[in-house]
Formats: structure tokens, sequence, C-alpha cells
């Protein structure tokens, strides 16, 4: 186990200018706030694996929430499912990952070091060879990227399993019980979240490319008429998506891929991007699939996948397009772009997390002036808490408490006073603005709720 930070100094990308924040400094804050942190740490961590602590889980539900009520809670044709992280193996074999799904990666002979081949410019110096610090590499060889687990007691080649290297191909599995069982007619989509494995060679900068992670992905069948104007839609809706989480748009852009990136059966890919510290990357791709999906698991499990138009009197493979996006990646892409350091009058500097309020891991802290109004702050903190995620502070003085609430991206900070006990009020300070209102205690969660409604 090698280093587990996975973190490489920020290095401009192409096209990229510098960027004004060192990924050091985001990774630092996360682990000191409890945001993300290598997985067993203690041990010394495993690179590519990372976990996610009392913020970080926080701020990926909500990601994931707003993904679920936009893609499946606000669409009719939409609808979701949780599918188990194991499939049958032929779901691989069909979908062409047992064949295809690998990276092409060399060794060094001297210090044993593992690389894609195609990024050997980013392999640095060889720390074992004397007298000359190029690496020794071996001849490529593909490497495949699934990580392979056993089924039951016997050690049979027929129990070997893989944890799934994407979500979608159970969506496929299920396409005909889910579409038979939602009483969903062609166009529609099914959606789900959760857990996908890729062994990567590399893995680096941070959560951004891990070996376990979690994607977001949806499949939407359609006509071979409407696929064009369909995989126009979820572009749009997509783009619409990033936009309303808060990504300036100066640091987001969309990439259509060439003729020569495309996926053999894939008519047209397009991938958002974001610009990281380390240039711009992926979070999502947009594909138009063809019927190449629900074509090869009809041929391999011999059941027949196709669907009747009664309206056209056809039977037709319905075409497939797929929104993919990284859960992990767009929360790295939301600390980065939360990310700010500020000047104050006075000179002093705090560092604050601009998240948009409906993503921000705490909504409100609840901050007594003093240990001696605990009671009453405790008593307002718990009416927030049926609300919604909020936090209780009392130790450390005020300025101080207020800096910790702004480095995690807390919207509103509420100080009980001793005013507060004489008339009914309380301050409310708002992070960005820092400015400071009075309000009655008794309208305080709709005060706040107003304020943290400004929804996605
Ligand atoms: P890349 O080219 O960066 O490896 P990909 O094109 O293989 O990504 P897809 O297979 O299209 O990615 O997966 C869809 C999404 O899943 C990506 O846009 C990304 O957000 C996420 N993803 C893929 N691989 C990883 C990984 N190793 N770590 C974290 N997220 C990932």
């Amino acid at each position: 186990m090698s280093d587990a930070s996975g973190v490489e100094s920020a290095r401009p990308n192409g096209d990229s200018e510098r960027h004004p924040l060192a990924m050091e400094t985001l990774v630092a804050l996360c682990a000191s706030r409890g945001f993300i942190f290598p997985s067993s740490e203690i041990y010394g961590g495993v690179n590519g694996f990372w976990d996610y602590g009392p913020l970080g889980v926080e701020l990926k539900n909500n990601v994931k929430a707003a993904w679920w009520q936009r893609v499946v809670r606000e669409r009719q044709d939409v609808v979701g499912i949780d599918s188990a992280i194991i499939c049958h193996p032929r779901t691989w074999e069909a979908s062409g990952h047992v064949e295809h799904f690998s990276d092409p990666m060399v060794d060094c002979r001297a210090c044993k070091k593992r690389f894609r081949a195609d990024q050997l410019d980013e392999a640095g110096k060889c720390s074992a060879r004397e007298g000359s610090s190029e690496h020794d590499f071996t001849e490529a060889r593909d490497f495949n990227l699934m990580l392979q687990t056993q089924i039951g007691a016997s050690l049979d080649a027929t129990t070997a399993a893989y944890l799934r290297p994407e979500t979608c191909q159970s969506i496929f599995n299920d396409f005909k019980r889910v579409r038979e069982a939602a009483r969903q007619k062609i166009p529609f989509g099914i959606a789900q979240i959760g857990k996908a494995f890729r062994n990567e060679i590399t893995p680096r900068n941070f959560t951004f490319r891990s070996r376990e992670f979690e994607q977001a992905e949806m499949e939407f069948f359609c006509h071979p008429s409407e696929r064009e104007q369909w995989f126009e839609h979820w572009k749009e809706e997509r783009l619409r998506f990033h936009r309303d989480l808060g990504f300036s748009p100066e640091n987001l852009r969309t990439r259509s891929h060439g003729e020569d990136e495309l996926a053999h059966y894939a008519k047209a890919a397009v991938d958002v991007d974001f610009r990281f510290p380390f240039g711009w990357q992926e979070i999502e791709g947009i594909h138009d699939r063809g019927d190449w999906d629900l074509s090869r698991h009809s041929e391999f499990s011999g059941k027949d996948l196709s669907v009747t138009d009664e309206v056209r009197k056809e039977r037709y493979t319905p075409m497939v397009i797929e929104t993919s996006v990284g859960v992990d990646r767009t929360c790295l892409a939301l600390l980065v772009n939360a990310y700010a350091e500020e000047t104050l009058d006075g000179g002093d500097t705090r560092t604050v997390m601009r998240f948009q309020p409906a993503l921000a891991p705490i909504k409100a802290a609840v901050l007594p002036l003093s240990k001696k109004l605990a009671e009453p702050a405790r008593a307002v903190h718990s009416d927030l808490q049926r609300c919604f995620n909020a936090f209780y502070d009392e130790s450390g003085n005020i300025g101080r408490r207020y800096r910790r609430q702004d480095e995690v991206g807390t919207p509103f900070c509420v100080t009980y006073d001793f005013d507060s006990n004489e008339d009914g009020r309380v301050t409310v300070r708002e992070r960005d603005s820092m400015e400071q209102r009075r309000v009655p205690v008794e309208g305080i969660v709709s005060y706040l709720r107003d304020r943290l409604e400004v929804a996605l």
C-alpha cells in the first residue's frame, strides 16, 4: 500500500490557467474538519479508498437527494431502483467489460511502481535506479479494471464474480421487470445511485480517481426516431442541474466526443467538465448508447428485451440515452467551487465555504454567548434540529465560533445573548455577507427555513 493521500501538486492541465486553490489546502481542510479522509487511516490508508466524515456524509447525501429529486421525483417518466452490487457474472460478458474494460499498464522493473501507459509523462523519476533517474519500463499490457470476488465457499471458477464497475448494467438487467411493474411505456427512464468499483492503476487527485466511488446514473429508453431529441433534452437537463448546484459558469464546460473517442456502438457523447486545480476534468458523461446494451443482454440472457409499439405497430429494441455522474467527483468539485479565502476589514482573514444553502452540511449553528445561556440556546437548537441539520457550539469566543462555521460552509449562525432573555430575540448572522439581524425566537424556524428553501 502506497501513500494514501493520492494528491498531486497543482499541475496546470493543458488549457487551464493556474488555479487559485492548491489541492493540498483543500485536502488538509477536508481531513481536519471531517469532510473526507483516507480510509483506514490508522493503518496508513489504502490507496484509492476514502471515508466521508460527519460533514462529508451530509454534503454527499444532499447531492444525492438533489439528483434524486430532479431526475426521479420531479418526473413522471423516470423511476428509481436500488440493485445489488454483485450481478450475474454473465452481465459483464454481455456488457463487454470482461473483454474490453482495461487500461494499458506498464511496470518499472527497478522501483516496481505501476503506471498507466498512456500517462507516462506524469510518472516522475525512478527512486530505485542509481546513476539514472529514468524508469525501466516493461512492455505495456492490458489490465482489467474490474475488482473480482468469490461467491460462496467454493473456489470453483464459476463462482467468481465482480464488484460492479458501473451501476447501469443492472438497470439493463432489470429493464423488463421494472417497465412492467411500474407500468411505464417507452420513452421512460430508470435511475439509480450506488457504489461502483474500479481497480484503477493510478488512483489520484484526492477522490477524483478512486477505486470505490458512487455513481448516479439514469438510462432513458426511447424509440430510434427520437434518440437525437432525447440526447439534447438530457444534455440541457443535466447542465441545468450543474448550474443549479452553484458551479460558476467559468468553471463548467461541455465537451463533445470526437468520432475517434466514441465507443463503436455509440452515436454521440458529451462530457460535463469542471475546472479542478489539476485541470479541466469530467464529472458527468451523457451518452447515446444506441440499442447496444439491451441487444447484448437479450443475446446473452436469451430473454427478449425488445418492446411492442402499439401505435406504430412495430417491435423494436429501445435506444438508450445515458446520464452518468460521479457523486464523489461532484462533491469534490463542490468543495473546490465553494472554497474562498477572504481578508476582512481590520486585516483578519477567514476561510469560507460558499456552499449553496441546500447543499451545506450544516444549515444553522446555535451559539450561546455564554455557557450560562446554554439552556435556552439548547431549546432553540432542538427546535431547529427537527427541521434540518443544526449544530450546537458553546466553546470558545464568538468570533472563533463564527470562523469555524464559515470554514465548513454553515449559512446561518444563531447567537443567543443576554438580551435574548429580555427581548425574546436572537441574532442571525449570515455567512456570506456577515450581516447580523435580530429575529424573534418564536419565528426563528420559519425565518431560516424561508432562506434555506431557495431550492435547487
Ligand atoms: P475517466 O475517463 O475519468 O476514467 P470514465 O469516462 O471512465 O471516466 P464513466 O465510465 O463515463 O467514466 O463513468 C461515469 C462517471 O463516473 C464519471 O463521469 C465520473 O464522474 C465517475 N467515475 C468514473 N470513474 C471514477 C473513479 N475512478 N473515481 C471516481 N469517480 C469516477
